[in-house]
């Protein structure tokens, strides 16, 4: 891109008809993320509050349809109680939420995290949300070395996770369904000699899942604070490691030596914000990158003439609220984030007053 090319204004209204597409319904082309239509759903409401247009945007009639499909999700089980990707698998969809149900069909992690943003977005008052239970869901998820997994009867472990462990705990301020030393333990098994966190021990660092481990120390309560877990030789890597991955486009790569993605600009962008670095992105290139990477129908791609999906969406509209370059092109400025939970600031302290005060 020359230095004078003007950066392309966000196309406010295109963005809104994606997001309210998917919620409407997937797709037929996208029926395998059926399993996981919270995290979609979640991806579509996080755009509309990260735009400022939820409320003008959407009726109130649809706000209370998404609230009670959300809630229908809410389930117990042997391990607690939390909140599934979907109905899909549940063979009866009328059981009440209270229902027992097979081994199977067991709440999600990740799904948890998500329904919670979602609802705190759509402004309920969370009163319906089963903490006791929840924090034993949290806890079933946690394994012998310290990591978590999605679901509690096993399955893949990792620092996405951990994460959603960690963001849970702290929306609830109850921290009792994690063995804090062995999370904390784990987490730093992840670095890698590059200066990021691998998914797993051993793994090469992704800037995913770097952020999930800085986000995660970071929230941890004060007695374990982040500056005594990261030392000041690994955080000074850690911030040049990231930086090299914004590439000459403006975009950031999740990994050495590969190609720019509108994803990897929250990963990466929001990583350095943690650790009090974001002042040294190039925002004008970033906001440059992702305004091109805009589809023509609505909704941002991972890259420049890629299709759009909800994901790269968010992703794209959450980097450029945690690294806001107003300066470059007003069209661009979006509500605040809150990067440790990855909402909106108008969102987190919904979260606060109606969860995490009430503990
Ligand atoms: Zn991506």
């Amino acid at each position: 891109m020359s230095e004078t090319s003007p950066v392309l204004p966000l196309n406010r209204g295109g963005h809104v008809g994606h997001c309210k597409r998917f919620l409407a319904g997937l797709p037929a082309g996208a029926v395998e993320a059926d399993a996981s239509r919270v995290a979609i759903g979640f991806y579509c409401l996080g755009s509309l509050d990260l735009l400022g247009t939820l409320e003008t945007k959407t009726r109130p009639e649809e706000r209370a349809a998404w609230i009670r499909w959300m809630w229908e999700q809410q389930s117990v089980c042997g391990y607690g109680t939390g909140f599934k990707g979907s109905n899909y698998m549940t063979i009866d969809i009328r059981s009440p939420p209270s229902a027992q149900y097979a081994e199977y069909d067991t709440p999600n992690l990740i799904m948890t995290y998500t329904s919670i943003l979602s609802l705190a977005i759509l402004r309920d008052d969370l009163s319906r949300l089963d903490r006791k239970g929840l924090v034993q869901f949290v806890r079933s998820c946690q394994r012998e070395d310290g990591s978590f997994s999605a679901l509690p009867s096993g399955g893949e472990t990792d620092l996405r996770c951990v994460y959603c462990a960690f963001a849970i705990s702290s929306m609830l301020n109850d921290w009792t369904g994690i063995d804090l030393n062995r999370a904390l333990a784990y987490i730093r098994r992840c670095e890698d000699y590059e200066g990021g966190y691998g998914q797993q021990p051993s793994d090469e660092a992704l800037g995913g899942t770097t952020y999930c481990a800085l986000a995660s120390l970071y929230l941890a309560p004060s007695n374990a604070s982040a500056q005594r877990l990261i030392d000041s030789a690994f955080r000074a890597r850690t911030i040049r490691w990231l930086l090299h991955n914004q590439a000459v486009d403006g975009g950031f790569s999740g990994r050495t030596n590969k190609i720019s993605d509108a994803c990897y600009c929250f990963w990466c962008g929001a990583s350095l914000a943690i650790l009090g670095a974001g002042d040294l992105v190039d925002n004008a290139a970033l906001v440059a990158f992702l305004a091109r990477c805009q589809f023509s129908m609505g909704g941002l791609a991972k890259a420049p003439e890629k299709p759009a999906d909800p994901y790269h969406t968010y992703m794209a509209l959450a980097a450029a609220a945690v690294l806001p370059s107003p300066h470059v092109n007003e069209t661009w400025t979006l509500s605040r984030l809150d990067v440790l939970w990855n909402t909106t600031e108008g969102t987190a302290a919904w979260l606060r007053k109606h969860l995490t005060e009430k503990a």
